[in-house]
């Protein structure tokens, strides 16, 4: 059933960073209704709304995230300085003890932490994603939720994780902000059957196949001496690669596996920081798989691996590495790094006509970020999508609205009560701290 929403909101006067397809930047009001923007610019009618005074405040869509797994919020420093073979050895041993309520108190937090950073959107891949799913309800965020799929001798999960899946897709179908689907964790624990199996069900179910991909060229060499093939050739021959389909990092590609991707169009998730901490070595060729067809958009990954889930910040780091990496400081500009973290991360989604920018329409997904902060000076239409791309704190996102419905305002989180989120994931995070796995070089 689709959110009637509140009472009819305008916000007057604010400088609304439409990211509509001129890419304009205007002074003007926003009016939602039933969760959608019925009026963008301009002298919206005030009948019957609650008004909002946006003077002094950028209105800004909401940013999509688009990899993580944000029930590892309880995670973060847990598996610092080491390659992802050593981090995925201490991860995976911590998750093998993880229980749905842990999980849950995980996923409570990562969704605040995301919402009063300005992430509205957002697209995680693990299991119990039940209780992810719960936390997307209760805090009014939207969640991309992909079930985690393994070959059965290879999960952790009881009984055959892509039964699972199916399970969970039927149990959440229709809900307004909670959108299952089914994802393969990666060739490293995926055969054959594994991945045509989980396109079938995401096919079936009209949903999203979500995967990580050539990560690591440890990952590629092990898998070309497995197959013969580099595992994007590998899922290409076997007949995976469809529509609707994100892969996170693709950091080690061919010339030839990024001309497939592209012909695809599959979506990606660039997950910079998390590549770089992790020592992934290479950076993702984002600008030759845009140029190919693919939809690139941003991830944070976990905490675990970034160690932040913000927006803002993958922006600052995508750009920095792909001017330096390329020595070429035109590429990723302020205006591509704002697209890839509003507009092409719902398109990757295939929601573009639904979120992703402040035009009539759409859902009223959006923050108010304040002027005033030090790190917006000077706050002028000409400088602001700079601002956001490479210097906006998370600390000038004032407000936060997801259907209309106000999320988080004045820096306080509405839809929950963050001080019991917070003590119940420091409680929850306790017994996974202390029984941790002893680090060392991997
Ligand atoms: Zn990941």
């Amino acid at each position: 059933m689709p959110d009637a929403g509140p009472a009819p909101r305008v916000i007057a006067d604010a400088l609304l960073v439409t990211q509509d397809s001129r890419r304009r930047v205007v002074r003007g009001d926003l009016r939602i209704e039933g969760g959608r923007l019925v009026h963008v610019g301009p002298h919206a009618p005030r009948e019957g709304a609650d008004v909002v005074d946006g003077r002094g405040f950028a209105a800004v869509p909401g940013f999509v995230n688009l990899h993580g797994h944000v029930a590892m919020g309880l995670l973060r420093g847990i598996a610092d300085d080491r390659d992802l073979a050593g981090f995925l050895e201490t991860l995976f041993a911590v998750d093998a003890r993880r229980t749905e309520a842990d999980v849950l108190a995980g996923a409570r937090a990562g969704v605040a932490e995301m919402l009063l950073s300005g992430t509205t959107t957002f697209l995680d891949l693990y299991y119990f994603e039940d209780a992810v799913a719960r936390a997307v309800d209760e805090l009014g965020i939207r969640g991309y939720l992909g079930w985690a799929v393994l070959d059965p001798d290879k999960t952790t999960q009881k009984g055959v994780p892509l039964e699972n899946a199916r399970a969970f897709l039927g149990r959440w179908k229709g809900h307004d902000r909670v959108i299952p689907l089914v994802a393969p964790q990666g060739v490293y624990v995926c055969d054959r059957e594994t991945w045509l199996g989980a396109r079938e069900l995401a096919a079936s179910a009209g949903t999203l196949c979500h995967f990580h991909l050539s990560e690591t060229r440890r990952e590629v060499h092990e898998h070309e001496a497995k197959t013969g093939k580099r595992p994007v050739v590998w899922l290409d021959e076997i007949g995976f690669f469809g529509p609707r389909m994100v892969a996170a990092h693709t950091v080690w590609l061919t010339g030839d596996e990024i001309a497939r991707l592209g012909r695809h169009r599959l979506g990606i998730a660039h997950c910079a920081s998390s590549n770089l901490k992790l020592a992934s070595g290479g950076v993702a060729p984002v600008v030759e798989l845009r140029a190919a067809g693919a939809v690139v958009g941003l991830g944070t990954d976990s905490v675990a691996s970034n160690n932040s889930l913000s927006l803002l910040r993958e922006m600052h780091v995508a750009g920095l590495v792909q001017k330096n990496q390329r020595w070429d400081a035109t590429v990723l500009s302020a205006q591509e790094l704002l697209d890839l973290a509003t507009l092409e991360g719902a398109r990757a989604l295939g929601a573009e006509s639904e979120i992703g920018s402040l035009e009539v329409g759409k859902r009223a997904d959006l923050s108010l970020v304040r002027l005033d902060h030090p790190t917006l000076l000077p706050a002028r239409p000409e400088s602001i999508v700079s601002h956001l791309a490479f210097s906006a704190s998370d600390e000038a996102i004032d407000t936060v609205y997801v259907g209309g419905v106000p999320v988080v305002e004045r820096r306080t989180l509405r839809t929950g009560d963050w001080s019991r989120i917070r003590t119940e994931a420091e409680a929850a995070a306790d017994p996974l701290w202390s029984q941790r796995p002893a680090g060392g070089r991997s």
